[in-house]
């Protein structure tokens, strides 16, 4: 079995594929034949070392995977049982998914749900599952269908591909902001009703004019100020992502005249329950047509160049990584 191995030499990281059996597995409870694992931007900012997302060096990146128990000493999880992780700190402080075996503890697996395999499971991976938990804070801000348009940032990634997709089957209208013409045939496809640039968000106004009843971001920086600024009466904006910076440069005007609610989304140490309520809903609300639509599958030896493709914007959809 290969794993993805990063090292550091003279401050750059570097990744190489490297031989892997089960004596040099982290602790932990559970031991799981890796099937899919797949690329965030979390995993391209660690494998290209463009962000300090790793601190002990050699790791194993991958903050997801899916694949079958091997060997299992907690009594949830049985051999042969197909499980899904994403986050608790996987490919981040603990060898992660983008290896043939991972052992993690049995407190971060999630059993996959009736109507997932591994490769639909990573096909969604940790940016399908933020997607749902960002729909569910927008759902539980009662946001709802006929109040307007929802509008979805950096859309053509994998956040934003499948949050565009799920709004759309649960009868949404689906506004995507993208700053690529490049995309906008697959974000039809996917289910936007209209795209519009980047560029919209540069007014930097306290207050504009009132255009969402929800969205969601996954941009942050002058997009999830502007996004505020003109997001309707009572509506609620999901911020998830810094794919445009970490800053928010904003005013508190959307929150006291419009009773504008912004709510964090994390899914790293997201619950088990709503892990479990989110991974039911993606079986269950995602459509079919979403996994052909928006998943490239590569090897582990591609790894290395889709990622510098990620940071580079190049990059759309999910890209899942086959390990088997
Ligand atoms: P992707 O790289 O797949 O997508 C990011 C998208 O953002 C791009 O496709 C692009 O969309 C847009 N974008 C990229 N660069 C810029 C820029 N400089 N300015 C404005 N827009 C830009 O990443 P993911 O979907 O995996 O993740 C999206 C964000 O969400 C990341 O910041 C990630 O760290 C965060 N995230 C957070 C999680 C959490 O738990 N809170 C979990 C998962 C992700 P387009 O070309 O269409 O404009």
């Amino acid at each position: 079995m290969q794993a993805l191995i990063l090292q550091q030499q003279d401050n750059k990281t570097q990744a190489t594929l490297q031989p892997v059996d089960e004596t040099m597995l982290p602790e932990g409870d559970v031991t799981v034949e890796v099937v899919y694992s797949s690329l965030n931007y979390k995993d391209a900012m660690a494998i290209t070392g463009k962000g300090r997302i790793i601190r002990q060096f050699p790791m194993v990146p991958g903050i997801d995977f899916a694949g079958r128990v091997r060997h299992s000493e907690d009594p949830r999880f049985h051999i042969g049982q197909d499980v899904v992780l994403t986050g608790w700190g996987a490919g981040e402080n603990h060898w992660g998914g983008l290896s043939g075996l991972a052992r993690v503890k049995g407190d971060w697996l999630v059993p996959l749900p009736q109507g997932l395999d591994s490769r639909k499971a990573m096909v969604i991976g940790t940016a399908g599952f933020t997607a749902m938990l960002c729909v569910m804070a927008l759902e539980e801000a009662g946001v709802v269908a006929q109040q307007g348009e929802i509008l979805v940032t950096g859309a053509s990634g994998g956040v934003g591909s499948t949050a565009v997709s799920l709004l759309h089957a649960l009868g949404y209208t689906v506004v995507a902001a993208s700053g690529r013409v490049s995309t906008h045939d697959y974000l039809r496809q996917l289910g936007a009703s209209r795209i519009i640039g980047r560029e919209t968000f540069a007014d930097g106004r306290p207050l504009e004019k009132q255009q969402w009843a929800g969205a969601i971001d996954t941009v942050g920086d002058k997009v999830l100020a502007s996004v505020l600024a003109q997001t309707q009466y009572g509506g609620c904006v999901a911020a998830c992502g810094l794919a445009g910076g970490f800053s928010l440069p904003a005013t508190v005007m959307p929150f006291i005249l419009r009773n504008v609610r912004l709510q964090g989304v994390d899914s790293v140490m997201t619950p088990l329950p709503r892990r479990l309520a989110a991974w039911a809903r993606l079986a269950k609300d995602l459509p079919e047509s979403f996994y052909q639509t928006a998943a490239t599958e590569i090897g582990l030896d591609r790894v290395a160049e889709y990622a510098a493709a990620i940071m580079e914007n190049r990059a759309h959809g999910r890209t899942l990584v086959k390990i088997e």
